[in-house]
């Protein structure tokens, strides 16, 4: 009988979550929902030296903002509860104590001194990996090396103490990536891992093993970093009597920095001015301790839509020309087949290109929203009707929400400065005066629309004999300040009759003997 999907996003709340892991996370819901699975959120905290504050917040917040609704988790509950692995903690101390009862794993009692002196030696022989494996265990003080009397009277003595896996010496260890293929590991390169630590702890290897099985998990997706750690899982599940069970695997390609140099990094992404978190995050820093401040893409004005068309396309691809999907399109879409394994560059650009798509494929009255929100914060009045017409006319021209009051702060401030590259290509004597002329005219239209502001144009421009060419520039200049936006006309009616010919006359005046 087939098993029901299940999949799993196991972040460590050990800072701000990173886009890279929300990636995870995505294809991760994109594979539940297409096979009509479940998607479970885990939280990996054994390592409590690394927890932080706030970290798990960030997580559920970024999940819930994008739009990824989680079936078992932390905050959802479900038949495997808790969801939170240092609340198991007393759940893995039966695997351990089968492990070490079958031989698969065993006692260690060296100290950071000895296990730095072992390291010391290795390096002065020049063996390349310096590991705790099956030749160095033998020079080492653990339940393989010691007496069993003196093994048990350490263990009574309440004194620290490990317990690590037993890799065998000299063997294959397979497994097949749905990405990757095969990936074969000898064992001679892994390490004897620690499993339980000596506070009591499981390790993430131990715990995320005993989970995945607990949890029924049947493919496990994550970043290629992980991929290291697969063969010493699999030895685990062997360890275990779980391998009919196991899962399968699917280790993600690596994010690359948008020139295709290194992993995707916070400085590069810094230097160049652009997110690679999900949100703002203000905390502090897992290893350091000290104060991190990282920008998110939703403060960077983001919508959660153009963010999950952008990573989706991060690794995988449809195998067609289309770009622009919709969750419910992905998730028809979307096979863990058309994942590539080469490394992806983080394209900035593009995830612009999916922003502005986005918005401007948004109803105006959502749309303005965004601009009355800005507009509130600094105190400038605006109708919602008025807010609404002018986020039509600009959402073809913005990348950012933000940008529909920085691009066109003219709706709301006269100019008081003329682009003088415009003023000097395009206040002509001969535009001036049909401008002059338009302004005369327009006092005795009624309401200004821009069909009537058109028509009277075009009135003046025949009855002058002018081309619309020579005087359409230095109008916009006029009224706006700037020689570029969207259709003046359109501008002039939402600025109404009584500014546009304020404006006119003002720049009548102020531009009078400049120009070519
Ligand atoms: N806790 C691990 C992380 O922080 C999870 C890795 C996995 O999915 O197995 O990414």
């Amino acid at each position: 009988m087939d098993r029901e999907v299940r999949v799993r996003f196991a972040p460590s709340p050990t800072g701000a979550l990173h886009i890279g892991g929300i990636r995870t996370a995505l294809y991760n819901y994109l594979l539940a929902r297409k096979l009509g699975g479940k998607m479970l959120l885990r939280i990996e905290d054994t390592d409590q030296n690394r927890f932080v504050p706030g970290a798990e917040e960030y997580i559920f917040e970024a999940l819930d903002w994008l739009g990824m609704r989680i079936d078992e988790g932390v905050r959802e509950g479900g038949p495997h509860a808790p969801y939170r692995q240092s609340e198991r903690k007393q759940m893995y101390r039966r695997y351990i104590d089968q492990l070490l009862a079958e031989e698969n794993a065993y006692y260690a009692f060296d100290t950071p001194e000895e296990l730095d002196a072992m390291r010391g030696r290795l390096i002065a022989a020049k063996v390349p990996m310096q590991q705790y494996n099956a030749v160095t265990r033998m020079q080492m003080r653990n339940s393989l090396t010691l007496p069993e009397s003196e093994v048990k009277e350490l263990l009574h003595s309440g004194g620290p103490y490990v317990i690590r896996l037993k890799v065998p010496r000299k063997e294959e260890v397979r497994l097949n990536d749905m990405i990757r293929g095969w990936v074969m590991v000898h064992s001679s390169t892994l390490d004897d891992k620690v499993l339980l630590k000596s506070d009591g702890m499981p390790t993430y290897h131990l715990a995320n093993v005993v989970d995945d099985h607990l949890m029924d998990i049947t493919h496990v997706i994550r970043g290629e970093e992980w991929l290291p750690s697969a063969p010493l899982h699999v030895l685990l599940y062997r360890f275990l009597g779980w391998e009919t069970t196991m899962p399968q695997f699917a280790h993600l390609p690596l994010l690359l920095n948008p020139d295709g140099n290194g992993k995707l990094s916070k400085r590069y992404a810094d230097k160049y001015g652009f997110p690679v978190f999900p949100m703002n995050w203000n905390g502090v820093d897992a290893d350091t301790g000290q104060p991190v401040l990282v920008k998110g893409f939703r403060e960077s004005g983001y919508l959660p839509e153009a963010v999950i068309n952008f990573l989706a396309l991060l690794g995988w691809n449809p195998g067609t020309e289309q770009e622009l999907f919709t969750m419910e399109e992905l998730i028809q879409a979307f096979s863990l087949e058309r994942v590539g394994k080469a490394g992806t560059k983080f394209d900035i650009d593009k995830a612009k290109w999916f922003n502005q798509q986005y918005l401007k494929g948004k109803p105006d009255d959502e749309l303005s929203e965004f601009l009355l929100k800005e507009l509130e914060n600094r105190e400038i009045d605006c109708s919602p009707e008025k807010a609404e017409k002018i986020v039509n006319v600009m959402k073809e021209r913005v990348t950012f929400p933000t940008e529909f009051l920085s691009e066109a702060g003219y709706f709301f401030e006269a100019p008081v400065e003329y682009e003088q590259a415009v003023v000097q290509s395009k206040w002509t004597p001969e535009a001036a005066g049909i401008i002059a002329a338009f302004r005369e005219v327009l006092d005795e239209t009624g309401m200004l629309t821009a069909e009537s502001a058109k028509a009277t144009l075009n009135g003046v421009l025949e009855k002058h004999g002018v081309k619309i060419g020579k005087v359409l520039q230095a109008l916009r200049l006029g009224v706006t300040g700037v020689g570029h936006g969207p259709d003046l006309m359109k501008i002039m009616e939402i600025l109404g009759k009584d500014e546009t010919t304020r404006r006119i006359d003002r720049a009548l005046n102020t531009l009078k003997s400049q120009g070519v």
